[in-house]
């Protein structure tokens, strides 16, 4: 049986990266991956959702053209095969560099095929066993599957399946508004597809604060994508070649009927088929590994990473436990899960760039709050640019003068976030950015004058 210094289940965002650090040290590694190289967020999440996201935006704006003075002759069309092929070519580059790396590195063993717990030190893949004294679990997970009546005499689309769709649907039904539906739903829209968006919460994205879900509301619905709320009661079924969703609990017609349907009602993580009891590692009641604040599992020698822990479900969040990890076995450095920062970005157009707490966080947190808001109709940018929808918002505490968090939607919001953020993870008062000077003309100058604005929270 091989033994390894270290055995790395799954080639998301944590394992490849901790794979090739730990061979960097000369430490024998092998790494196991069943599907693709790179994992969700190369093959079926951020990287071709991105690509994609960047062809409708063209489609918006080639329709848009004549407001900025710019003639196109006829209809705009969208070549829904090579929308496919840019994205795919984009994704491909990125697995095949994640490839290359993994199989050139000195040390390091890529074994392809599903791995599964023996014992708490021993792996199998396939038909061959594996054993180390340090084991990464790095699993990732998968679109939930609910069990609504109805779904199992209906064809449905997930994340992973819409990577294969090279035709533009007639009507997309979404079965869920928060950001994976809104993204999907956004782009098919400017594709040219009607789409449906139902939700069960009473509004879009609930875990933002009312008027940001509010605005985001309008700006879909601006684009002509109808949106079903409240939906609690969603039954499916199939009638001739549409697909029927039963929404009778909720105002406006009963039933959306659509062409094809798309489910985007959360994750679940890839702990059920790794035989964890076998190596006595523990989940919570929802699968999730259970770790402390340096990823460790209850079973010394066993490490959770990304999101299979369920300490965090974005790329970022999964390359950081790979950090923590790294500097706490390599570095004598105990970087910690709690120094995150809660920070991520949804990417409808314009996007949300969010850090820290919302606004009804902190309300509920009991601080002393101070906020400061803008219109992007008053960003000097977004004006130039014809992209005015949305809005900036800082919440400051009033005491220790910090930054709590940040709602920026708005064009630039994801990117504008950061001088935010990194002013979070300074721990500096927000007098530091008041006083910055900004270029001129951006959506981050306006921050500053943001903060020289601050009110107390009604
Ligand atoms: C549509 C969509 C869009 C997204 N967009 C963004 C975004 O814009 N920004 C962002 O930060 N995040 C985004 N995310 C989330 C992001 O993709 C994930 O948070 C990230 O990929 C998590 O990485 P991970 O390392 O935990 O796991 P994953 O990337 O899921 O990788 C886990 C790997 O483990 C493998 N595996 C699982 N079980 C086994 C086994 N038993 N044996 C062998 N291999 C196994 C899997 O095949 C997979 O390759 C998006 C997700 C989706 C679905």
């Amino acid at each position: 049986m091989p033994d390894y210094d270290a055995i790395i289940i799954g080639t998301g965002q944590a394992g490849p990266s901790l794979a090739l650090r730990l061979a960097s040290v000369g430490m024998k590694v092998a790494i196991a991956e069943r599907k693709s190289i790179g994992g969700t967020c190369v093959n079926t999440g951020c990287t071709p959702t991105k690509a994609l996201v960047a062809s409708a935006y063209a489609a918006q704006i080639a329709r848009r053209a004549a407001e900025f003075g710019v003639a196109i002759a006829g209809d705009i069309g969208v070549d829904m095969k090579r929308v496919k092929t840019r994205k795919d070519a984009i994704v491909e580059q990125s697995r095949n560099g994640l490839t290359a790396a993994l199989e050139n590195a000195a040390h390091c063993i890529l074994y392809r095929g599903h791995a599964r717990f023996v014992s708490p030190r021993e792996v199998e893949v396939g038909t061959e066993r594996l054993r180390s004294e340090r084991i990464f679990v790095n699993v990732g997970g998968r679109a939930l599957v609910p069990p609504m009546p109805g779904i199992d005499q209906v064809p449905y689309l997930t994340n992973s399946s819409m990577m294969e769709v090279d035709f533009l649907p007639r009507h997309l039904v979404i079965i869920g508004g928060s950001y994976i539906g809104l993204e999907f739903g956004q782009m098919y829209r400017r594709f040219g597809s009607e789409v449906t968006i139902v939700e069960m919460a009473p509004r879009l994205v609930a875990r933002e604060d009312e008027d940001v879900s509010a605005a985001i509301t309008q700006i879909v619905e601006r684009e002509g994508i109808k949106v079903r709320l409240n939906a609690e009661c969603i039954t499916l079924a199939k009638r001739g070649d549409d697909i029927v969703a039963g929404v009778d609990c909720t105002e406006g017609t009963p039933e959306v009927v659509g062409s094809h349907l798309l489910l985007a009602v959360g994750r679940r993580p890839n702990t059920d088929d790794l035989d964890l009891d076998k190596a006595g590692v523990r989940c919570d009641a929802r699968g999730y590994v259970e770790v402390d604040d340096q990823l460790r599992t209850n079973v010394p020698g066993i490490w959770a990473l990304g999101d299979c822990n369920g300490r965090g479900a974005f790329t970022h969040t999964a390359y950081n436990d790979f950090e923590i990890v790294a500097a706490n076995l390599l570095d004598h450095n105990p970087r910690r899960l709690s120094d995150r920062i809660v920070a991520y970005a949804l990417y409808v157009d314009p996007p949300l760039g969010r850090a820290g707490m919302t606004l009804a966080e902190a309300r509920k947190s009991g601080r002393k709050v101070l906020v400061g808001e803008r219109s992007m109709t008053r960003v000097a940018r977004a004006i130039e640019k014809g992209e005015t929808q949305g809005f900036m918002r800082i919440l400051v505490d009033g005491d220790t003068k910090q930054i709590l968090g940040a709602s920026l939607l708005g064009t630039g919001g994801d990117e504008a976030v950061h001088s935010i953020l990194d002013l979070m993870y300074a721990k500096a008062p927000y007098t530091v950015m008041q006083r910055a000077v900004h270029i001129h003309p951006t959506v981050s100058e306006l921050l500053p004058t943001i903060l020289g604005d601050l009110k107390p929270l009604g």
